[in-house]
């Protein structure tokens, strides 16, 4: 089974493992600076090219890529992010720079609308079925560790503050 089109290997390791999943963008990158594009109330107002196309200044957050390197090299890496494929250069670039540690990059492919939440699950579920075992995720996206506790899996939320102005209806259980 080759794996999808929006999944860019780096080392090759097995997916078929035990894995752990970094989502990126507040948990790694440090997207403070550009967050600003984002300030519109609905939809429409949001300047998501600029969002998105500021990324490769972001900064490293020193935590992040420090959990990253001290993961064992027997568990495979899965940098999954909700970026848009046209950053997907930028965005390999941006790991390659920073040395983040790695295995494997999922971003949204050519078509991957839908929210964030969605997206992701739809991505955790095919890692499931090429065997991966997830023995833990790290996202700063409260709606996406609801979703990931929902799967049965162990999430942890990393605070990155991004969301504090937004109120959402999510429980964690
Ligand atoms: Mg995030």
């Amino acid at each position: 089974m080759s794996h999808p089109d929006n999944w860019t290997p780096r080392t090759g390791a097995a997916l078929a493992a035990p894995a752990v999943i970094l989502d990126l963008d507040g948990v790694i990158a440090d997207t403070e600076h550009r967050q600003h594009f984002l300030a519109g109330s609905t939809n429409r107002d949001k300047d998501w090219a600029g969002f998105f196309n500021a990324c490769a200044d972001d900064p490293v957050i020193p935590a992040g890529k420090a959990l990253a390197a001290a993961i064992s090299a027997d568990i495979t890496v899965v940098v999954l992010t909700a970026r848009i494929h046209e950053i997907r250069e930028e965005t390999i670039a941006w790991l390659d720079t920073n040395e983040i540690r790695h295995d494997w990059l999922i971003m949204r492919g050519p078509r991957g609308g839908g929210p964030s939440s969605d997206w992701k699950r739809t991505q955790l579920e095919l890692l499931r079925e090429f065997g991966a075992d997830i023995r833990l995720t790290l996202d700063d996206d409260p709606r996406n560790i609801a979703m990931m506790l929902e799967m049965g899996l162990t999430a942890q939320y990393i605070h990155s503050g991004y969301y504090l102005d937004q109120s959402f209806d999510v429980e964690f259980r």
